[in-house]
């Protein structure tokens, strides 16, 4: 069981199992309790997990995430003009949040997986 654990590290597997908020050791136990704190272990492997510090990065990416995402719209609101600005700020601001919290959890996901990648690799 260990040795298949290993031969399926791969990049895609590691990116797979973060989007899914899984243990990127195992890929059964969660990483996150409630909607964003992380757990110290996995809840399925036990895997050590609190020195691993996402700080920004998850903020950053969701960042990156909601603003290619909803770009193209805000660019055709405003070249079609085709509501009037105090209705499709509050839409788009809208949007925005919406896009941006539900993104965020797996964006945390994601970064612990990474980091634990790397750390794997020294
Ligand atoms: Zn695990």
């Amino acid at each position: 069981m260990e040795q298949q654990i290993e031969q399926d590290m791969t990049w895609k597997t590691i990116l797979w199992r973060g989007l899914k908020k899984r243990c990127p050791k195992c890929g059964q136990g969660h990483v996150l309790k409630g909607y964003l704190t992380q757990r110290p272990n996995c809840s399925a492997c036990a895997e050590d997990l609190s020195a691993i510090r996402a700080d920004d990065g998850p903020a950053w990416l969701t960042i990156l995430l909601t603003g290619h995402i909803l770009a193209p719209f805000i660019h055709y609101a405003i070249m079609h003009d085709s509501f009037p600005l105090q209705y499709e700020l509050p839409i788009i601001l809208g949007i925005a949040t919406v896009t941006a919290l539900s993104l965020l959890p797996f964006c945390k996901g994601l970064f612990i997986a990474i980091i634990w990648f790397t750390r794997q690799k020294d």
